[in-house]
């Protein structure tokens, strides 16, 4: 890699977050991805992981509305057309949730639920099974969350998790609900085994074990030789952040910049289409003349 990358490793003796981003403006993310995409130009192999929800898709409150940017399904389906790149979406829905949001033509690997699923582009699953006291937990946890929702919080129990979303609240009523969010996490969940999350505009509960790290473990375990982008928005994506290895770039993809494990920042969506238009080029150029 390039010297003006930051080196992985470095980063990841500075856990939980680098604030080596920081000082990196928005319009020199270009600059710094150069000697990536001259690396993707040679690469034997190629890997792109990407997180759905306010990478791929802005936020909606109603999330079965949050569809990609445009231009992303188009894109998306010549780099998974035209070259050879293992595309791969990562997520904390469950993959049967996301394919007609997604509406591509092809459908990828899918990772859902946190890393807890695996859907292959066949069409074959599976499904880690999560400890029973924890999901015990969750749904004694979706019990308490009429407080929460009487402030105008919302609450959606997934599979392993329980995400209250204050967003577009006060600050006020923001700071009261994640105080009851807090509170009662530690009076009756903590110890039934569940994690407390921050996420962009709520909390997450979430039953221990897998993350979108571990996705991006098992990928780059697969194509050792292959050059890995992950791109994400959320807290989540942090541990897959730091979870790459080698030949590989974490990208921050999100509107404000935040300090991250990740490498570079792209606001989207005039960013990320840049980036995957990008990728699309140089992969394919190589698919040309490999
Ligand atoms: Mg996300």
């Amino acid at each position: 890699m390039d010297p003006d990358i930051p080196v992985h490793a470095d980063v990841r003796q500075n856990p939980p977050m680098s604030s080596r981003m920081t000082s990196i403006p928005a319009h020199q993310s270009d600059n710094r991805l150069d000697p990536f995409f001259e690396q993707l130009g040679h690469a034997s192999h190629a890997l792109l992981i990407l997180d759905y929800d306010g990478t791929l898709a802005p936020f909606q409150n109603d999330p079965q509305k949050a569809v990609p940017y445009p231009g992303v399904r188009q894109i998306l389906d010549r780099v998974m057309d035209e070259t050879d790149t293992r595309v791969v979406i990562v997520s904390g829905r469950w993959s049967r949730d996301l394919v007609p949001l997604l509406g591509l033509k092809r459908i990828p690997e899918l990772w859902g639920i946190h890393g807890w699923e695996r859907c292959l582009p066949d069409g074959h699953c599976e499904t880690a099974q999560p400890p029973v006291t924890a999901l015990q937990a969750l749904a004694e946890a979706d019990t308490w969350v009429n407080d929460i929702r009487a402030r105008g919080g919302r609450a959606e129990l997934k599979p392993v998790s329980l995400a209250i979303h204050w967003r577009g609240l006060d600050p006020e009523t923001a700071e009261e609900i994640r105080s009851l969010v807090t509170s009662n996490w530690a009076m009756s969940a903590r110890d039934r085994g569940l994690e407390l999350h921050p996420f962009d505009g709520g909390l997450e509960l979430r039953v221990p074990g897998r993350n979108k790290g571990d996705a991006v473990r098992t990928l780059q375990s697969e194509m050792p030789d292959a050059i890995t982008a992950y791109l994400g928005d959320d807290f989540t994506d942090e541990d897959a952040f730091t979870a790459l290895r080698g030949n590989a770039m974490g990208i921050l993809v999100r509107p404000q910049l935040r300090a991250s494990a990740a490498q570079v920042w792209l606001q989207p969506p005039v960013g990320l289409l840049d980036f995957l238009n990008r990728w699309l080029v140089v992969r394919k150029d190589r698919h040309a003349t490999a």
